[in-house]
């Protein structure tokens, strides 16, 4: 069976055809199975329209057969779809050959850039193809982002994680429902007053199969799959009802961040979910803040920029999260108002007083950039008494992190943070 298109094998000629030739060398080891994907292929098809498409699968093919069949009868070569490459080859000189297929295609096309990812898997005695090929993908779709090389073995942990997004994409409506997501806090600290004076709201996924789900794992996947407004807007109605029940108990009561991805302005109508849950919860605007982190970099800032203006003329305020952890940190200050800036706990990882200098001409340099604009300072993950000292000297407004408290449930904030000295190390 073969590709029309390129001359190439089908997938399913491919397959049963690596069958055979696998048996017949006696089922051992020896080969190498590879997965080709071109980088932005729909892109270039758009740009360049259909025909220069075909013309480069066309070409992809001519390369692969010139450097993979060479030599040896038993190495096949397929095209499974559009720009999905497949070749059974030669373990020995395997990624030798994958640099040539790359080299040959840059000296083609000096003028555009086109890389052809590969992902390699070295496929055991009797094993079945199609699971052999899905790994070799999963090598090749795990470097899409990283651009700094152009092929990837295989390995066990990227089945493992595919497995964990594949859980977690069919399991959130019910973890949502049976209570499986919680919010914990972490207390924040007034450096000036040295009391507790915010919360911020986190999720956590205890999950009865998996036992604890890092929300590390469990966001990203959510955002890459578009379902994490579904987490974000539960997430803010369970702090709208804690919140509820605090006051109802006579409780002291202190504003609280919740988090929330910039897809939530896209995925639903987020500010009108917020205004409805405080509005039935009688929630003063001004107990609610809004985290937003600053990956965002997208082209298209009008959105979100609404948004956020929005959010504050309404009576909220807006944080700007994990400042200082991505490249974009200074045009998204350029681009967007906040009332707070959260600045990253890389800031102070491996702090130390008497040697970091570095460090702390940046942490202070960009507090008085943070004063000029207005805008109050939080640092986040403090851990040492050092590092509370410095920041204390500077002037900050605001801390967080594992000295004064970790994420907690929330009668645990009640019976342990109100009751002590909140300025003292934690020893929980
Ligand atoms: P984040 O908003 O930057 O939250 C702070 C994270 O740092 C939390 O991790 C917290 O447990 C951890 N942390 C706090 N203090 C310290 C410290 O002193 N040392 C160290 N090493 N870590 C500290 P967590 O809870 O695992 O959350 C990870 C991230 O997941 C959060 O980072 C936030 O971006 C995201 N996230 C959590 N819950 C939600 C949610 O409900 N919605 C959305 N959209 N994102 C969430
Ligand atoms: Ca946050
Ligand atoms: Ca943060």
């Amino acid at each position: 069976m073969k590709d029309l298109l390129t001359g190439l094998l089908t997938r399913r000629g491919f397959h049963e055809e690596a069958q055979e030739v696998m048996k017949d060398s006696g089922g051992a080891g020896g080969f190498a199975l590879v997965w080709f994907n071109l980088d932005n292929f729909k892109m270039f098809n758009s740009r360049f329209g259909f025909d220069r498409g075909d013309e480069i699968l066309k070409e992809i093919a001519m390369i692969l057969s010139s450097i993979f069949l060479r030599d040896d009868k038993k190495i096949l070569l397929a095209r499974f779809s559009d720009d999905n490459f497949v070749v059974l080859t030669d373990w020995a000189t395997v990624e030798l050959k994958i640099d040539r297929v790359q080299e040959y295609l840059y000296t083609l096309h000096e003028n555009i850039t086109l890389r052809l990812r590969a992902g390699i898997y070295f496929p055991s005695e009797g094993e079945d193809i199609r699971k052999a090929c899905d790994r070799a993908k999963l090598a090749c779709d795990n470097i899409k982002k990283n651009h700094s090389v152009s092929s990837c073995m295989f390995h066990e942990e990227m089945s493992k994680s595919l497995a964990l997004q594949q859980h977690i994409l069919d399991n959130l409506e019910l973890a949502l429902n049976k209570n499986y997501i919680r919010v914990f806090y972490q207390p924040i600290i007034n450096l000036k007053t040295e009391k507790l004076s915010e919360l911020e709201a986190l999720a956590r996924w205890n999950d009865p199969e998996l036992g604890l789900i890092s929300p590390a794992e469990f966001i990203p996947t959510l955002e890459r799959y578009r379902e994490i407004h579904k987490l974000d807007v539960y997430a803010m109605k369970k702090v709208c009802d804690d919140y509820s029940q605090c006051r109802q108990k006579n409780l002291p009561l202190f504003p609280v961040s919740i988090n929330l991805s910039r897809l939530d302005f896209e995925l639903c109508d987020i500010i009108n979910e917020i205004e409805l849950a405080t509005a039935v919860n009688n929630i003063p605007r001004e107990m609610l803040n809004i985290e937003i982190t600053e990956s965002i970099n997208d082209e298209d800032t009008s959105v979100l920029n609404l948004g956020i203006e929005k959010f504050r003329a309404l009576g909220y305020e807006v944080w700007l999260d994990d400042f200082g952890s991505g490249y974009s940190s200074l045009n998204v200050l350029k681009d967007y108002s906040f009332d707070t800036i959260k600045f990253d706990m890389k800031f102070l990882s491996g702090f130390d007083i008497n040697k970091s200098e570095k460090a702390k001409y940046i942490i202070s340099a960009n507090l008085s950039m943070a004063r000029l604009m207005g805008m109050k300072a939080l640092a986040e993950g403090v851990e040492t008494e050092e590092q509370l000292a410095y920041l204390k000297s500077i002037g900050f407004d605001k801390a967080q992190g594992y000295y004064f408290g970790k994420p907690m449930e929330l009668e645990k904030i009640y019976s342990e943070l109100i009751s002590r000295d909140v300025s003292k190390p934690a020893n929980i």
